[in-house]
């Protein structure tokens, strides 16, 4: 019988996975990939020994992972050292006051009491629900597809109208179990993970907030590259064939049957099974010819982007943890203005000093940051000032430090690299440079998200952050099992 050959699009941790479960169906993949080496948006860089993850810094849902990872015949526990960490952050508010996000509930209690009398009982209230929302989500939505209209719009998902309350805004929900803004902010910044204001994301999204404190924030020893390893290594064995520094120029298309790939390169590779990795919009609108499709996918919305500093330093920082998220008083004016496409006056940002968790991630008596500042996307423009945008997030993000006495940084640079959305786009093919490709409001999730399968080319299918279910290194790996099931499904060679 002859072997079905699949071409990948892309080397991201959804193209990975997936021709890792297809090669082990017995088909011959192969995986083309723009850049000189695997992981996507999970990259990673070293310079004068400080050593940078570029886009996760946060191993979340360790149970998706652990599950994936069974699938693939792997142990996660035996090829990840995985350390918990907790407290998984250190919140700051404007006036440098701030608290600890722990699983310890004593220490729970104690730090949001003061903050507002009667808000334990409101966040436990609040975790009640995040594991409803979970499990139901997971089960119902996150861990399956839906290949047709009718698995979706069915009566047996009616009650999650209820039971998930997609309809309602996760910021506005929030008065059920706090009063205080600045608690209502510190359980529903999550959203920003996903690239989402909490203004328009359903209150299903509680569900992160939960799996954060309940199954915990990891750090894989070595970073998150770790991951991109891991997976390497399974697709290897798997007999999976990789390609870097291999651009796919278009993907061949005649009637409604995708042929194979061309490469900047001039190769053409023929396959019975096209598979894209590459954010999807970005596949619409550069590598396929149905100019009505890419411009009904550019209306929609899209996730924010980030401006990120990765700084050497030539001193230890005192006084900061592993993980700290500085969440503006203003907390709505700062979403509002990213979607905006506008800096926003106070931003809340991200600081991430792996050496807490690694010392071998800074030179000795040194220090590695990585600060994170969400902006909005690119705009029709393509002319918004990055140059001045990255000078005040740098200015934020020192400014922010200053109020937990972090002070002087900036003498202290050896050097300093920066990504805004350009970089993204330019390095990873992102659309618009938004980080998390598609945005997950409620017109864009479950069928009404684009599918695993093109509507015209019966043998094209996608995986990754902008298809289903969605963003983040675990979610990527479930849209690659769900991919994969798929086509081995329609080309008849039985379950993955
Ligand atoms: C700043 C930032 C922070 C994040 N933080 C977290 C976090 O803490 N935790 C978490 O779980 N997730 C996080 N995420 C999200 C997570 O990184 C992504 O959702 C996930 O890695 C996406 O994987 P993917 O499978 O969609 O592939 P991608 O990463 O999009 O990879 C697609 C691959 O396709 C390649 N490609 C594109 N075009 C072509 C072409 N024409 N030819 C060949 N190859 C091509 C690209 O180079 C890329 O390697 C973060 C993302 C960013 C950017």
């Amino acid at each position: 019988m002859k072997v079905s050959s699949v071409v990948v699009i892309g080397a991201g941790i959804g193209g990975i996975a997936a021709a890792a479960h297809l090669a082990r169906r017995g088909l011959h993949v192969t995986v083309v990939e723009k850049n000189s080496r695997p992981g996507g948006r999970c990259d990673f860089f070293t310079r004068d020994g400080h050593d940078f993850d570029v886009g996760p810094t946060l191993f979340l849902m360790p149970l998706v992972f652990e599950a994936e990872f069974a699938v693939l015949g792997a142990s996660m526990h035996e090829m990840l050292d995985l350390q918990r960490v907790d407290p998984t952050y250190r919140l700051v508010f404007d006036d440098g006051s701030g608290f600890s996000l722990t699983s310890d509930l004593k220490s729970m209690r104690e730090q949001l009491e003061p903050i507002e009398p009667g808000s334990f009982a409101g966040f436990l209230h609040y975790l009640d629900e995040g594991n409803r929302h979970y499990q139901i989500a997971m089960e119902r939505l996150v861990n399956r597809d839906f290949r047709t209209a009718s698995q979706f719009f069915c009566l047996r998902n009616l009650p999650l109208l209820f039971s998930l309350k997609p309809l309602v805004p996760h910021y506005r929900h929030m008065s059920a179990f706090f009063k205080e803004p600045r608690l209502k902010a510190a359980f529903t910044f999550q959203d920003a993970y996903m690239g989402l204001s909490p203004f328009e994301t359903p209150a299903t999204f509680s569900m992160m907030s939960f799996t954060e404190l309940a199954h915990g924030a990891w750090y894989p020893r070595g970073g998150m590259y770790q991951v991109v390893e891991a997976l390497m290594a399974i697709a290897n064995q798997a007999g999976v064939e990789f390609e870097f520094d291999a651009e796919v120029e278009r993907i061949e298309v005649h009637g409604s049957v995708a042929s194979g790939v061309t490469l900047f390169d001039g190769r053409r590779l023929e396959a019975d099974v096209v598979l894209a990795n590459a954010d999807l919009p970005y596949v619409y609108h550069d590598l396929l010819p149905d100019v009505d499709l890419a411009e009904d996918l550019s209306h929609k919305r899209f996730s924010c982007s980030t401006i990120n500093f990765f700084w050497g330093i030539d001193q230890p920082i005192q006084g900061l943890g592993p993980h700290t998220l500085f969440l503006a008083d203003d907390y709505r004016e700062n979403f509002e203005s990213i979607q905006r496409l506008e800096w926003p006056r106070n931003p809340s940002l991200y600081v991430h000093a792996p050496s807490r968790l690694d010392p071998a991630k800074a030179p000795p008596s040194q220090d590695t940051l990585i600060a994170i500042v969400p902006v909005g996307h690119l705009d029709e423009t393509d002319q918004q000032d990055w140059g001045g945008m990255r000078d005040q997030a740098r200015q934020a993000v020192f400014d922010r430090l200053a109020t937990i006495g972090v002070t002087g940084l900036e003498a202290h640079l050896k050097f300093e690299v920066s990504y805004n959305p350009l970089s993204w786009r330019k390095r990873y093919n992102l659309m618009k440079g938004a980080t998390h490709g598609l945005s997950h409001n409620l017109l864009q999730m479950g069928y009404l998200r684009p599918r695993n399968r093109h509507p015209r080319y019966h043998n094209l299918y996608f995986v990754g952050a902008s298809t289903h279910p969605g963003t983040g290194v675990p979610t990527a790996l479930v849209s690659a099992r769900l991919a994969a099931e798929r086509i081995t499904d329609e080309l008849g060679v039985g379950e993955c």
